[in-house]
């Protein structure tokens, strides 16, 4: 199964998308851990990504269809995988198309994680990420406090605000959320794959509105 995770920073798609994993057995890919990742190993797309990021503007399209086709050409895909953060403006909507028709293959649901703007200011800016990228837990100061301060529950590395999760940047970013990225609701809806699920609520209950949609 071929799934696409839309909703606006902070929605909980990456969350959902790592409980998706777990159940489906497919990998999530998202751009941005792929961002963040090049970005420790110093190499120049993580850089050059970097300048984008840290102001909560898009890493420009060129870029980013790059590092996907050249994910998407891996060998563990068989059974499907999960975007996550992909696509985020029209023109990677269409070449995702494009890189799907070349290989006979299409998308089977785009999930919209719907989350209302002031309650995604109010996550972000008291989210806490695991520094141990194999684990990735998010926590939350208010919503979802750790049981030791700075120290994941998971694995008990440190856990450390994003760069980009500050009040100014998170304005940025959903100011570019709602002017490129949410004209992707009308394109999948227009191709009958859009399903909308209330993203406010406990973690399993949405987690079981997505299973309802997709299953
Ligand atoms: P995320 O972890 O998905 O919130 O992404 C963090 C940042 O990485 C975004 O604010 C963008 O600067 C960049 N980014 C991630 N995915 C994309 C994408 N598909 N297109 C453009 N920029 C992206």
């Amino acid at each position: 199964m071929r799934i696409i995770l839309l909703g606006g920073p902070g929605s909980g798609k990456g969350t959902q998308a790592k409980m998706l994993v777990e159940k489906l057995g497919i990998p999530q890919i998202s751009t941005g851990d792929i961002f963040r990742a090049a970005l420790k190993e110093g190499t120049p797309m993580g850089l050059k990504a970097k300048t984008y990021m840290d102001k909560g503007e898009l890493v420009p399209d060129d870029v980013v269809i790059g590092v996907v086709q050249e994910r998407l050409s891996k060998p563990d895909l068989d059974k499907g995988y999960m975007l996550d953060g992909f696509p985020r403006t029209l023109g990677q909507a269409k070449a995702l198309d494009k890189m799907l028709e070349s290989q006979g293959k299409s998308i089977n649901h785009a999930v919209l994680v719907d989350v209302p703007d002031e309650e995604l200011v109010k996550r972000l800016s008291g989210r806490r990420t695991c520094r141990n990228s194999a684990c990735g837990a998010m926590f939350h100061v208010m919503f979802n406090p750790p049981k030791a301060d700075g120290v994941c529950d998971i694995c008990g590395s440190e856990l450390y605000q994003r760069d980009d999760d500050n009040e100014k940047t998170i304005r940025e970013r959903l100011a570019v959320y709602n002017n490129q990225t949410a004209p992707l609701i009308q394109y999948y809806a227009d191709k009958d794959l859009l399903r909308k699920v209330q993203g406010v609520g406990p973690i399993e209950e949405i987690f079981g509105r997505i299973e309802k949609a997709i299953l």
